[in-house]
């Protein structure tokens, strides 16, 4: 079995796998591209399963503590009347059912965890050469290093190296042809719950982070794809917010600098996310755009599977084909129905509640036990 395993990258899929990984008695190594933890993004909002498969590493209460507790998402019109609540449920008595938090947060929430174990974390690092056998996989990393593990897992996000190194027949991620603004904002002591305004040809979402901070987003329809720009952008982010109401003018007006534009693009490697000894888990497996708020939240739950089944299994191909059982179909939804309303937003249909509708039946699956 599995003694010696590297994982590619140290976001929110290869912390977790890291971390569930070490306490199922597995040595480990992580090889991060960048040199610290540097999460792209402002905000996330884990929804009430992740929190979940969170709880079961001891790692929720602190997340909840550190972010901002979520229960209601109004849906509300462009000039601010809420049309739709949704109420999803908590799955652990005593935690909310979901909870937002700064991206920036949950990675030191992760990190510190990560280092209390005996895991390496080698920064500046990629892997330059992946040649696999029945038994193990030998890396050449990009610092000249040479090692063999028995298994590699890529979490490498959506631009996966390992994806590229190990499945070269798999495409690259596509543009859904909508972009989002993203910037961060403080919160007004009244503004507790998720809202999320639709307008025509975009909408607009506020999210409380914390005590002091909410991010807010701004998805707008985009025909040519635009290109990834950060900086000193809060005007332009600040034009494609006018003409909403509701709270909307109150943070447009606070908004601090640093807003990033990017396109949203999806991508589903089909099953199974294994060649020989390498495994492919969070973004690199399968991007989603974020209309479900979902993406984060199966890249934690992989990690998570991937070793309860490596702890039990009797052969790591037994544990990979069970971990693909259990994690495929789940993915899939994630990523299609998150296209789907997409979709839907660029061309709405005739019958508007198929909307609200995909997303309850989508919620109310992925709530089920893992
Ligand atoms: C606009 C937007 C909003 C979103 N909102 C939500 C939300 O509210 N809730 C939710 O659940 N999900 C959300 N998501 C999805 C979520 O951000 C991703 O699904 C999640 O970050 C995936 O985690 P990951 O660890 O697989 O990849 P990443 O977060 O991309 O982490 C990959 C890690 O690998 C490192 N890396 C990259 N290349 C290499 C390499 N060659 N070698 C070594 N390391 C490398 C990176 O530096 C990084 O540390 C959103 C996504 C977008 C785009």
């Amino acid at each position: 079995m599995a003694q010696r395993i590297l994982v590619v990258g140290g976001g929110p899929a290869g912390l977790t796998a890291a971390l569930a990984l070490t306490r199922a008695g597995f040595g480990v190594e992580i090889a991060e591209l960048e040199e610290h933890l540097a999460p792209a993004g402002i905000g996330v909002l884990l929804q009430n399963s992740p929190l979940r498969a969170l709880h079961s590493l001891g790692l929720a209460e602190e997340i909840v503590a550190h972010g901002w507790p979520h229960g209601p998402v109004h849906m509300a019109t462009a000039e601010g009347q809420v049309f739709d609540t949704a109420n999803p449920p908590a799955l652990v008595p005593g935690l909310p059912p979901t909870v937002a938090i700064s991206r920036r947060v949950l990675a030191d929430i992760l990190g510190r965890a990560v280092a209390g174990t005996d895991t390496r974390l080698r920064f500046s690092t990629t892997v330059d050469v992946l040649a696999w056998d029945d038994e193990g996989v030998d890396v050449v990393f990009s610092t000249g290093d040479r090692d063999r593990f028995d298994l590699v897992v890529g979490a490498d996000g959506i631009n996966s190296r390992v994806r590229h190194l190990a499945f070269p027949d798999v495409g690259e991620p596509e543009y859904a042809g909508q972009s989002i603004w993203r910037a961060r904002a403080p919160r007004p002591a009244d503004l507790t719950e998720y809202f999320m305004y639709h307008g025509h040809g975009s909408k607009v979402g506020l999210v409380a982070i914390s005590d002091e901070h909410l991010y807010a987003y701004v998805v707008i329809d985009a025909r040519t794809e635009p290109a990834h720009r950060r900086g000193d952008l809060t005007d332009e982010m600040r034009a494609a917010m006018a003409g909403y109401g509701g709270w909307v003018p109150e943070i447009a007006a606070t908004l601090e600098p640093g807003a990033e534009l990017r396109a949203l693009k999806a991508l589903l490697v089909d099953d199974p996310w294994v060649r020989g000894r390498v495994v492919l888990i969070g973004d690199a497996a399968h991007a989603t755009t974020p209309h479900i708020s979902y993406g984060l939240g199966i890249a934690v739950e992989d990690g998570i599977v991937l070793a309860d089944e490596l702890g039990r299994a009797s052969s790591i191909d037994a544990a990979l084909e069970a971990f693909m059982a259990r994690r495929f179909e789940r993915a899939r939804m994630v990523v299609e129905n998150s296209l789907q309303l997409s979709r839907w937003e660029q061309h709405p249909p005739e019958d508007r509640s198929v909307y609200g509708a995909l997303v309850g039946r989508t919620l109310g699956t992925l709530a089920q036990p893992i």
